[in-house]
């Protein structure tokens, strides 16, 4: 595997691929990869020729009072994961180089980055789409790959697609997690012994409006809501971002409950880590 930092070289060796033939499938990241990443880059695998993965910490998709300085972070660590599934290029570059001096440009989506964590993370989606049309431009795939634990980012990317013509299949890779029930993520290297609990009270909540959802066909939207927010609120450590009940392809706030609605949550723990999650709330 090789690892390279500028956009110069990254565009270079994926245009080179693409001059013999070869798809290009990306996974782009921040790093401090678990069984997650690796299922998205396994996936990138199977579906194009060169898998090249961007680990990159976006400070522009981060608020003034969020975790930017204290994400974790160790190369050496992901390169070795990466490398065992078989990426064939990791991309990490610097902030210097993704935003030299001058730099201006701002890729902005309306109405789907409004609500969710839009609203709770002012700015936080201009700078995802701003930094993934970069990638976009700097690895030239044919094939992305992007995970359904950050479903709102999953939608919005699918438009910012749509809407500037990139010519690249965006894929959904459904949410992977620990055997508890907690979705992956770099984030949870945050938690406490003694916040586990309430960490997993996500995907216990969502696991009682899916039972109760199944019991009884027309369970309302508030129903779901108030069964989740008890499950949840039941652990002192919690603070609710949202509890809501979407369409899965409008983030739209659902009227009623049917076989298109996404409960999606974002919850933190001790004030301190936001953990998301979500589900279809009929069927798998
Ligand atoms: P991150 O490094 O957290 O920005 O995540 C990079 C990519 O991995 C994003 O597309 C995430 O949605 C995806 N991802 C993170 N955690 C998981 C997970 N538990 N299951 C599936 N995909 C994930």
């Amino acid at each position: 595997m090789k690892v390279v930092s500028t956009a110069v070289e990254i565009q270079a060796l994926a245009r080179g691929y693409r001059d013999t033939g070869l798809t290009i499938g990306l996974v782009p990241t921040m790093g401090w990869f678990h069984q997650g990443h690796l299922a998205l880059m396994k996936e990138a695998g199977n579906r194009a020729d060169k898998v090249i993965v961007s680990l990159f910490v976006n400070p522009i998709q981060f608020g003034p009072d969020e975790d930017l300085d204290n994400y974790p972070h160790d190369l050496e660590r992901d390169c070795k994961l990466a490398e065992e599934v078989g990426v064939d290029l990791l991309y990490a570059p610097n902030k210097e180089f993704m935003y030299p001096d001058g730099f201006s440009t701002t890729v902005h989506i309306a109405g789907l980055t409004s609500g969710l964590c839009g609203g709770d993370r002012p700015g936080h989606f201009d700078g995802v789409t701003t930094v993934v049309s970069k990638l976009f431009n700097q690895t030239l795939p044919h094939v992305a790959v992007f995970g359904e634990k950050d479903f709102q980012q999953l939608a919005v990317i699918r438009q910012l697609v749509r809407d500037l013509d990139f010519p690249i299949e965006i894929i959904g890779h459904p949410i992977v997690r620990e055997k508890s029930g907690l979705a992956m993520s770099s984030r949870n290297s945050y938690l406490k012994k003694d916040e586990m609990n309430a960490a997993l009270s996500l995907s216990k909540a969502i696991a009682c409006a899916k039972r109760a959802a199944g019991e009884k066909q027309d369970i309302s939207v508030q129903e779901i809501r108030k069964i989740v927010t008890d499950v949840i609120l039941a652990h002192p450590e919690c603070g609710i971002d949202y509890i809501e009940v979407v369409d899965k392809t409008t983030l739209q706030n659902c009227e009623v409950v049917n076989s298109d609605s996404m409960l999606v949550l974002a919850v933190k723990i001790n004030k301190r880590i936001r953990l998301l999650d979500n589900s279809i709330i009929q069927g798998n």
